[in-house]
């Protein structure tokens, strides 16, 4: 079934119940207590859903507000990307262990459940690619990321709002999502669209009680995007972006670094950042050894040690590293640039540092702000 169909709102539960009778766990947005924003998190049911949500975000604020509504996804996306469910902050590669003399060599492939993500935006489904392209399509392809994402299932919802960091729009990244789905919802006050986009996605919600989407429905949805389009600012266009080669002397890059405090908030929170280091830990009875692997930062002092000196010394050098290789050089080795305009960096920058605001300005295009 790939036609769009409307689903009611009473039937959410039996679309979560369906995919968990296919063998999945189910991760959705979650309201993180303590934290004031949502996360992707293992959900058991519609009920662990958030509703009549709505989030505030600006550079280094985000905050979430009741709106009175029945919707479960009228909020524009989580604090947290879905990286970390196929690129593990985390995890262990290998173990060798040294006995009579030889060296053996331990795979650390773990027992992976089958996962499904509820609630994945345009803008995520656009940096999953690019993960794919660095992770299985590059001359190494990474057997753990591999493993991951070959047990995921996405249900992806189109946005019905825009919050005031994104720019989904002028990366051609959303707020629609037209592929790399497998369910695809728009959410209506009264219930949902539903289009399927694989066999696997189309099995799932085959026996859902599903109607025909009338013409008016499918008209909301579709102002509900124009919506989030005219609410959005922009990056420069992609035509500009050449122009940072001629900016690496720009004197705002110094006055970023005033403010930046080089945490690497935004690389933790980009879904397009993969850079990780790997280190041995090894054991003190001195015949074994582990190889892990944990997500790093191109702000951190060491992830630019190279050959007996860093690279990038200061934090002016590691934001210009930062950006141009996102809007620059990125182009170069993926054909895209590394952003998809998720905004998560501007929200969840401490010094409220704004990514897009910031590439206007250096190439002169002042007013990024709607
Ligand atoms: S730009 Fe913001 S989030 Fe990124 S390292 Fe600097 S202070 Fe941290
Ligand atoms: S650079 Fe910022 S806006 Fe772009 S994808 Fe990464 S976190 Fe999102």
């Amino acid at each position: 079934m790939n036609e769009t169909r409307y689903l009611p709102r009473t039937a959410l539960g039996l679309l979560i119940e369906a995919i968990q009778d296919g063998g999945y766990r189910v991760i959705g947005p979650r309201p993180e207590i303590g934290q004031g924003g949502l996360a992707f998190r293992e959900i058991s049911g519609v009920e662990d859903l958030p509703q009549g949500v709505v989030d505030h975000q600006s550079p280094g604020r985000y905050r979430l507000e009741g709106s009175g509504s029945a919707r479960n996804f009228s909020w524009a996306n989580t604090a947290s990307a879905i990286k970390p469910y196929v690129f593990a902050p985390r995890e262990k590669l290998w173990r060798v262990v040294r006995k009579e003399g030889r060296l053996s060599f331990e795979s650390m492939q773990h027992e992976l459940q089958k996962t499904a993500i509820l609630g994945v935006r345009a803008c995520d489904l656009a940096a999953l690619a690019i993960q794919d392209a660095h992770f299985l399509e590059a001359t190494y392809r990474d057997p753990y990321y591999k493993a991951r994402r070959e047990k995921l299932l996405l249900v992806a919802v189109n946005c019905s709002h825009a919050a005031a960091t994104c720019f989904c729009a002028s990366t051609g990244d959303g707020p629609e999502v037209v592929s790399g789905f497998d369910i695809l919802l728009d959410e209506l006050d009264e219930g949902f669209l539903l289009r399927t986009g694989t066999t696997r996605g189309a099995v799932i919600v085959a026996d859902l009680p599903c109607e025909p989407a009338s013409s008016e429905q499918i008209r909301q949805a579709w102002d509900q995007l124009q919506h989030c389009r005219e609410q959005q600012r922009a990056l420069p266009p992609a035509s500009e972006l050449a122009g940072f080669a001629d900016k690496l002397d720009d004197p705002r890059w110094a006055e970023i670094a005033e403010r930046c405090l080089a945490c690497g908030n935004c690389t933790a929170v980009c879904p397009t950042c993969f850079c990780h280091r790997e280190f041995d830990s090894p054991a003190l009875d001195g015949v074994s050894t582990e190889r892990w692997r944990d997500a790093d930062s191109c702000f951190n002092a060491d992830h630019s040690y190279i050959a007996g000196q860093i690279v990038h010394p200061g934090t002016r050098e590691r934001y210009r590293q930062w950006m141009t290789h996102k809007l620059l050089s990125w182009t170069e080795q993926y054909g895209r640039t590394g952003c998809t305009g998720c905004g998560r960096c501007i929200t969840w920058c401490p010094a409220g540092i704004d990514f897009a605001e910031e590439a206007n300005i250096i190439l002169a295009k002042k007013g990024a702000a709607t």
